[in-house]
């Protein structure tokens, strides 16, 4: 029996009158990988972004190894006291957000440095691990501008990395890059799957999310209409919006898929 990484029970948050979820429950084991997958509006970055507290959720718990997440009792953690959780978290965005006048060594090294409060020398010697990982050891001493969109995301996940989180969100992480470049980083995402991180991964590569993914929620509407097995939701949606979905972004229904 894996023990639950992340349990997300209830999940709610409005945006004023406009309720974006509506109750969104799942879990997260040790090791997997899921793909939140489903049309664009229907919560999935809102989702995200209350499971670190980047939005405060209006109702719902969120448990990552047993410790709720943002609450103290019935009251809400200041940033403060968020900061250690939010590290355990992290989270690579459509945008890659590197600081541009720091080479991509220094951008690697400063939040372990900065945040985790790593001496100087450690948080190098990590850095320089992670863009091994990331297949960018040669570019260290580049500024982010001379790298392509491929390369620079590449390096947002080596910022994640060195983060040592539990868990790593994505949110459409390739979404940002012209198509010659989203291959290479899919190739890293894969490699991480394959060594057992836990991740969550928002995406519309669906064929990516049936290889890589071990489960598939399908968003719509502020619910999850459908999550299960990558091959049963994506080559065998049980529920007519989520075929809907999956034919509208050409990826056809169960015929199509091998
Ligand atoms: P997705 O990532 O699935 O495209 P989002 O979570 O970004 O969906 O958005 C869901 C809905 O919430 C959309 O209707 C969006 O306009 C709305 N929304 C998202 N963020 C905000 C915000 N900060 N303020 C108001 N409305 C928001
Ligand atoms: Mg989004």
């Amino acid at each position: 029996m894996q023990e639950a990484l992340l349990t997300v029970d209830g999940l709610k948050k409005s945006y004023g009158a406009a309720e974006v979820l509506k109750g969104i429950s799942f879990d997260l084991k040790r090791g997997e990988t899921l793909s939140l997958i489903g049309p664009s509006g229907s919560g999935k970055s809102t989702c995200l972004r209350c499971l670190n507290f980047l939005e405060r959720p209006d109702a719902g718990d969120i448990v990552v190894e047993g410790k709720r997440i943002g609450r103290i009792g019935d009251r809400f953690m200041n940033d403060r006291e968020l900061a250690p959780q939010r590290r355990e978290i992290a989270m690579v965005f459509q945008l890659f957000y590197l600081w541009p006048h720091l080479t991509v060594l220094d951008n690697v090294a400063l939040a372990p440095m900065k945040a985790a409060g790593m001496s100087r020398a450690e948080a190098y010697e990590l850095a320089g691990q992670m863009l091994e990982k990331v297949h960018l050891a040669h570019k260290a001493k580049e500024y982010p501008e001379r790298l392509s969109g491929g390369q620079q995301q590449r390096v947002a996940i080596a910022r994640a990395l060195a983060q040592k989180p539990k868990l790593i969100l994505f949110d459409e992480p390739t979404s940002a890059l012209d198509p010659e470049l989203v291959g290479e980083v899919l190739g890293v995402i894969r490699e991480l799957a394959d060594e057992g991180r836990s991740m969550i991964l928002v995406t519309h590569e669906v064929r990516f999310a049936r290889d890589v993914a071990d489960r598939v929620i399908f968003m719509d509407g502020g619910y999850v209409v459908e999550q299960g097995r990558a091959r049963d939701v994506i080559c065998r949606p049980q529920h007519e919006r989520t075929r809907a979905f999956l034919g509208q972004i050409g990826e056809g229904a169960a015929e199509s898929a091998p």
